[in-house]
């Protein structure tokens, strides 16, 4: 597997300190509001590396963090007059249900920043004690001038004009010494902790370092983000976590690119800013964002906008078909192996081993995602025949799972009963040959969010999607 590590700015091939296991560290959301979609974006591309390291057989042991307190999360939740915890549970929520209906794989421990405190007072209290820390009147600061290798995932140079930086909000320009612990002053209200250092509350940078060794270990295998994160918070968790531990933290550095709306930089201000929640308010199908994430590459910029959602729901459509198709026709059985199911094994071979190259090869998602629907072209010439020979059925439909646990597009849903009888109440009535009823009763089934597709000798029922 290949791929590209923003440490050696190169293409390399992935290898794992212990062999079949990964450990994998991801910087996850600040819970002061509902994330957007450009977050979104990132999350699914952590979802992907995960996915893909499976698909090698890796065994993956994933942490993401959830930051629930900082400057944001304490500004907001004095506003709304609710406790700080109350206030990042809430969206803490928002955000695992948004992953959910992106498919995530929730196969990670999600770790709270404020659960973590003493771990990151430890840290703080040794790089004081070996002088790579320094305590100043309003808090404890990271010396980056101590750290020789500082600058060496972002380029950034350390040149002695450096400042001191305390908000989170950083100065995306400069190398300055970043706060590690803050002292308490009275715009953070409850948020503070005792303990060894002086009352306050953590910097942001700290939580990650202290979480990734304390669940991962001092060194591990990758550590994801999006390339805003590069410079200063990953390139300040390699200083203090390298300074601390005196090994290196982390072998892989994986970026994903920024998504944009209409070509520009999303932002309140251009009123271009969108949530999960927003899409499904205009019909669509979470996962019709997922295949747009998908079907670009994470190093490249992603731009987002609602026509070419559009595209992506059609497309979310013809795969629920396709699947459900499959399933629903009749199978048989043949004697023997005959010419066409030699045919059909040896291609959904081939188109397998193209789907693993494509992603092995730095996650080339785009790529899979064609093999993967070039998969279901199969299905469908089969399915157009009204049946399917068992042995063909288990081949395609091992194939069609085996590629989906990479790309996660998993369509589940119940279909009522109710509509299941109007379903067959409605191919009774064609089998009569009493279409304008049969019409009448395909509208009612549209009506409640259903549609049929006549395949020959039977019928599937969908979802509507957006056309
Ligand atoms: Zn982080």
């Amino acid at each position: 597997m290949k791929v590209y590590n923003s440490l050696s700015r190169k293409i390399e091939n992935f290898k794992a300190l212990e062999q079949g296991k990964v450990t994998m560290y991801t910087c996850g959301p600040t819970v002061y509001n509902y994330v957007h979609i450009g977050n979104l974006r990132t999350f699914i591309f952590y979802d992907t590396v995960k996915r893909a390291l499976k698909l090698n057989d890796y065994k993956v042991k994933h942490v993401m963090n959830i930051t629930d307190v900082d400057d944001k999360t304490i500004k907001g939740a004095i506003e709304r007059r609710m406790s700080l915890k109350e206030y990042t549970e809430l969206y803490a929520n928002y955000f695992i249900e948004d992953l959910n209906k992106l498919n995530v794989d929730m196969d990670t421990k999600f770790t709270k920043a404020t659960d973590n405190i003493d771990e990151m007072q430890k840290i703080i209290v040794k790089l004081v004690k070996e002088g790579y820390a320094y305590e100043a009147d309003d808090g404890v600061y990271f010396n980056v001038s101590k750290f020789k290798d500082y600058g060496k995932l972002s380029g950034m140079k350390v040149d002695g004009s450096y400042s001191r930086i305390k908000n989170d909000d950083y100065d995306k320009e400069n190398a300055s010494d970043f706060a590690l612990w803050k002292y308490w002053d009275a715009n953070d209200g409850e948020a503070y902790w005792k303990g060894e250092l002086k009352k306050g509350r953590p910097g942001w940078h700290i939580e990650c370092s202290a979480m990734s060794m304390k669940y991962l270990g001092k060194t591990i295998d990758i550590h994801c983000g999006a390339v805003d994160l590069i410079f200063p918070h990953h390139e300040n968790e390699i200083a203090q976590s390298e300074s601390y531990s005196k090994q290196k933290f982390v072998n892989y550095w994986l970026h994903a690119e920024h998504l944009l709306v209409n070509g520009q930089k999303m932002s309140k201000s251009l009123n271009n800013f969108y949530t999960l929640k927003d899409l499904e308010g205009q019909g669509f199908n979470p996962l019709s964002f997922r295949l747009m994430a998908i079907d670009s590459h994470y190093r490249n910029k992603l731009d987002f906008n609602f026509e070419n959602l559009r595209k992506y729901e059609k497309l979310l459509a013809k795969i629920d078909l396709s699947i459900k198709a499959l399933n629903k026709v009749e199978k048989y059985e043949e004697k023997e192996d005959n010419y066409s199911r030699v045919q059909t094994k040896q291609k959904v071979e081939k188109v397998i081993e193209l789907f693993k190259e494509a992603v092995n090869n730095d996650l080339n998602t785009h790529e899979a995602l064609q093999h993967f629907l070039s998969l279901l072209d199969l299905a469908d010439e089969k399915t157009k025949k009204g049946k399917i020979d068992n042995n063909e059925f288990s081949v395609l439909s091992t194939a069609i799972s085996k590629a989906n646990d990479v790309l996660g597009i998993y369509i589940d849903y119940k279909i009522p009963e109710e509509i299941i009888a109007l379903a067959e109440e409605r191919e009774q009535k064609r089998r009569e040959k009493q279409f304008i009823e049969a019409d009448l009763l395909r509208e009612k089934i549209s009506e409640n969010g259903y549609s049929i597709a006549d395949l020959t000798g039977t019928f599937v029922i969908t979802k509507k999607y957006l056309d």
